[in-house]
């Protein structure tokens, strides 16, 4: 007999287009709001007083120290990271400038919902999804260069390799990581081209380039809850894809948000809370910007990061994303359990100076590993210069002539940065 009640059952499109739809059960005990719990009084307050901020742009500091750790890792990965920005320069040109396009036909009137999401599909989007386009989640620089008459969002996710991402962090993860992006970009200038053809406008946030956090209205549309690694778990794999929006003024319906049981699901799950190396992950959900939510804690993950290829360890650790949710929900039904917990299939991974950890075993670091650079670069490269003129006061020998110049070289070294359009897989740039 099952342990569990059911309290509703979803009914999901298939994987692929033509794959037969899936069934998930949600337990009684999982159930909480379809999406994710809101305030939206306090969304919106935040949003205007405090709005959010690219952390590319936000902590360049932090972004900038960690390029310098994995250009130092070795002459192979600086290369092909240095070929991946090479590769997406042009798609993300491209991206930036895609609300200028045309549009090429002339609007029937018709609703074209089902047209998009069927090309979608056709192109390999693993989930699609229509929602309203929802400003407050842009980035306070990218604002000026949203279009502020295109109304719906179109989410897609586009799946990552399967076995890749199961020997997360490694450069077979990196090379789906990064290969995934690539992919998307020619199939979105497929579906933008077929929009416009339709007589609708577009313009394309990803990939590597946004206007703003996607997860809140991938789960508006219908297509995941946030878990507690921060990710958008969605049905047939989880946290292992990357999304991207098409923002459009195209003749679209809505899709609902649905409550799949994962809000409440991973507070019994743990997992990646349990097996992130840098204790980032909280345990407890707390209000945040006027959502519920296992919050990440952004110092506590970037050193990691940037010295374990990208790390992704909660990603790699998440049963949503090795079995799907239907198997890991039928599971809890019938059990009580977890699919997965505690099995070095789904909790082990290998760091590559420390050896391989199994579940229930943790790596250490000395607090020395956490130190990094914050906020914006050109704002830490004064205070550095503050402190150095403060330990120098009254110092006759100090060259503060040369000090000068160095402030000068690293302010116009970090300015130059922020044009750069690709870094890694953080945008950069306005
Ligand atoms: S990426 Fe790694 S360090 Fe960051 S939250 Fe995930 S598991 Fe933790
Ligand atoms: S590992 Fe468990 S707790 Fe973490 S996101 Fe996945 S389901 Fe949620």
């Amino acid at each position: 007999m099952a342990k569990k009640k059911v309290s509703h059952y979803v009914t999901r499109p298939g994987k692929h287009l033509g794959d037969p739809p899936i069934t998930i059960p949600v337990a009684e005990d999982l159930l909480s709001v379809p999406g994710i719990p809101t305030r939206e009084g306090d969304v919106a307050f935040f949003a205007r007083e405090d709005p959010l901020e690219n952390m590319a742009v936000a902590e360049s500091a932090s972004a900038d120290w960690a390029r310098r750790q994995r250009s130092s890792y070795s002459p192979e990965l600086r290369a092909f990271y240095e070929e991946h920005e090479h590769h997406m320069e042009p798609i993300v040109e491209w991206v930036k400038t895609s609300g200028d396009l045309k549009p090429t036909g002339t609007p029937t009137g018709e609703d074209v919902t089902e047209a998009i999401r069927q090309k979608a599909r056709e192109l390999g989007y693993g989930e699609v999804g229509f929602t309203r386009n929802d400003r407050h989640y842009v980035y306070q620089s990218r604002k000026p260069v949203l279009k502020n008459d295109l109304p719906h969002a179109i989410c897609l996710a586009l799946e990552q390799d399967f076995d890749k991402t199961q020997s997360i962090p490694s450069m077979a993860g990196e090379e789906t990581h990064f290969g995934t992006y690539f992919n998307q970009g020619p199939l979105t200038m497929e579906l933008a081209n077929f929009i416009l053809a339709l007589g609708y406008k577009v313009q394309v946030s990803g990939p590597t380039w946004h206007y703003g956090p996607m997860i809140p209205m991938f789960v508006q549309a219908g297509l995941g809850q946030l878990g507690a690694n921060g990710q958008l778990l969605s049905p047939h794999f989880g946290s292992r894809a990357r999304l991207q929006i098409i923002y459009t003024n195209a003749n679209v319906t809505h899709d609902q948000p649905v409550d799949y049981g994962i809000h409440k699901f991973c507070q019994v799950c743990q997992v990646c809370v349990q097996r992130c190396p840098g204790r980032a992950l909280m345990p407890e959900k707390v209000w945040y910007r006027g959502v519920e939510k296992n919050k990440l804690v952004f110092k506590r993950c970037r050193p990691v990061m940037a010295r374990y290829l990208g790390c992704g360890i909660c990603m790699k650790v998440c049963p949503v994303q090795k079995f799907g949710m239907q198997p890991v929900m039928e599971h809890y039904v019938e059990t009580g359990e977890i699919l997965g917990k505690g099995t070095d299939s789904l909790e082990g991974y290998t760091l590559h100076d420390k050896g391989y950890f199994g579940p229930g075993q943790l790596p250490s670091f000395d607090s020395d590993f956490f130190k990094m650079p914050r906020g914006r670069s050109e704002d830490w490269v004064l205070m550095e210069f503050r402190d150095k003129l403060m330990e120098t006061n009254g110092d006759e020998s100090a060259d503060h002539e040369q000090m000068w110049q160095d402030l000068r070289k690293k302010i116009e070294a970090s300015l130059e940065k922020r044009s750069s359009a690709v870094d890694a897989g953080m945008d950069r740039g306005v």
